[in-house]
């Protein structure tokens, strides 16, 4: 089916402007906002046009979490020692395959100085580390692991370091008021300090070009057509395309009717007009999949899939699990836990307390849980005795999880039908060099078109690790901000 709205680009010539600006950026979350600050800081005149009623975008709804590292200031204070390169080598381990090292060496250098730029703009971090297994920290701290650095296969790749940075915020609740509003509401107030205009409820549809080059957006008002100039640059800053159904259908087809943290003005938009002027695009089937999975649960049992077989170290990080779930056992997964093991699960502290909902079979043996749960005879039991041969040494020899999360499964057991417990957002899109500019399938940058954020495809080509969006967002955004206002 055909598009409602053009998205071809509209000649210049046909233009009848209704507003002017330097650099004009579409799109009021963490991309948007980053390029506007530093857009308004090189001296141009900012516009920022946003769908929605306010500032925030899915930046502000986030956990909160940005990936940092190589010796940022809160790491050291806190006792981990990290380097540029060692996180470059995580970062390519884990987020490929096909992963844009130019990009993640790129984005690793810049790393140390991106905190700085945070920390200056207003973001706030608490120096304190929280070490427990979970989605986010409960409460304020500001670092944890966030991609399975100190978990299996990548401790034995990169020395371990954690890398997720929160912005600290009190009350939290996950999935509604996170630490990315810390993230957006310094950056905002930042921009509006600089003289950056705002306009809200103004939806943009297609580009405006002058021969090759980008020199405008049409964008829609409350049923006006509204032709907005842009002297030096448009900035592209939509989100992602999880909720545009014949995107996901056709590139990422593994989410089908599963969108998860993402909002719903992440239609793909940026994408589509940019590719209307022949952008090219990269890692569009890459995906983040969060589980909907209590980390302090899992760390505790082991995860089987639909045969009854072991397929991750369970103390890794969550979104990890998710993938491998989704990707490679057909979206089938149980968790199987000790009684003694649950209950102590269940006095611990957790982001998502959501996540921990009684157990769907009980039993006193893994044989009786194996023919409860219509798994063939020896199918679970064979891996529990595989597993607890090892776990009396606290050795996962199969699977590598840590000796602090290896013990032998005691009876009597639990098991919880995790199948199809998995969402997700999508991170292929906009093919952009270090400048973020966009790049047309010939390689050269389309002149007057930048980009950044999830309409883009940034670090994570098939991996992903928490803060990877807001980072990579947040870094180059602002360097779109400052090649727009240069240009
Ligand atoms: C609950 C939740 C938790 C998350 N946790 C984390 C986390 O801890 N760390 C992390 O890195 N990521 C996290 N994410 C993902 C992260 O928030 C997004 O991937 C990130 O915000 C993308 O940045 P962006 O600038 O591309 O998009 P956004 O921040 O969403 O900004 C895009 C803006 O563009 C606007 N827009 C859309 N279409 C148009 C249009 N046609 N015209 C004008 N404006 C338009 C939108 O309304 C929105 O305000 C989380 C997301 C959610 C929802």
């Amino acid at each position: 089916m055909a598009d409602a709205t053009p998205l071809r680009p509209l000649p210049a010539a046909e233009a009848t402007w209704d507003r002017t600006a330097d650099v004009v950026v579409a799109g009021y979350g963490i991309a948007g906002v980053c390029a506007a600050i530093e857009a308004a800081r090189a001296g141009s005149r900012v516009l920022i046009l946003e769908r929605t009623s306010g500032w925030g975008g899915a930046a502000a709804l986030a956990g909160g979490f940005i990936y940092l590292g190589g010796g940022t200031p809160l790491q050291k204070a806190l006792g981990f020692e990290d380097s540029p390169e060692n996180m470059e080598k995580f970062m390519l381990a884990a987020l490929g395959p096909g992963a844009d090292e130019d990009k993640i060496a790129d984005y690793c250098r810049g790393s140390v100085e991106h905190y700085e730029w945070l920390v200056a703009n207003g973001v706030p971090f608490k120096a304190e580390f929280w070490g427990e297994p979970g989605w986010e920290p409960p409460h304020d701290e500001g670092l944890m692991y966030s991609g399975g650095e100190n978990a299996a296969p990548f401790n034995t790749v990169a020395e371990p370091a954690p890398r997720g940075h929160v912005p600290q915020m009190s009350n939290k609740r996950t999935g509604s008021k996170g630490g990315g509003y810390m993230l957006m509401k310094p950056l905002a107030e930042t921009a509006e300090k600089l003289g950056v205009t705002a306009e809200y409820d103004v939806r943009i549809q297609r580009l405006i070009v002058d021969g090759d080059r980008v020199v405008g957006v049409v964008a829609k008002q409350y049923g006006k057509e509204l032709d907005i100039r842009a002297e030096h640059g448009v900035v592209l800053a939509t989100g992602s395309f999880a909720y545009h159904d014949r995107m996901i259908e056709g590139f990422a087809p593994r989410l089908i009717g599963r969108p998860g943290a993402a909002i719903e003005e992440h239609d793909g938009i940026a994408i589509r007009v940019a590719q209307a002027l022949g952008a090219d695009l990269a890692h569009m089937d890459a995906t983040e999949v969060a589980f909907f999975g209590d980390p302090q649960m899992m760390a505790r049992g082991i995860l089987v899939n639909g045969r009854g077989q072991r397929y991750v170290p369970e103390d890794t990080y969550p979104g990890r699990i998710g993938q491998l779930t989704l990707f490679h056992q057909e979206n089938q997964a149980y968790l199987i836990i000790g009684e003694a093991a649950y209950e102590q699960s269940l006095t611990t502290e957790t982001s998502t307390p959501f996540f921990r909902q009684p157990p769907t079979w009980a039993a006193e043996t893994i044989a009786e849980l194996e023919s409860d749960m219509g798994l063939p005879e020896l199918a679970l039991q064979s891996t529990v005795e595989l597993y607890n041969k090892h776990a009396v040494d606290g050795k996962d020899p199969l699977l590598g999880k840590k000796q602090e999360w290896t013990k032998p499964l005691e009876g009597p057991f639990a098991a919880f039908d995790m199948r199809g417990f998995t969402a997700g957002f999508t991170l292929g899109g906009l093919r952009t060099d270090l400048d973020s500019r966009v790049l047309h399938v010939s390689g050269e940058p389309i002149p007057g078109l930048f980009a950044a954020g999830r309409c883009t495809s940034g670090v994570c080509a098939g991996g992903y690790a928490s803060g990877t969006s807001l980072g990579d967002g947040s870094f180059y955004g602002r360097r779109a901000g400052i090649a727009a206002a240069k240009n």
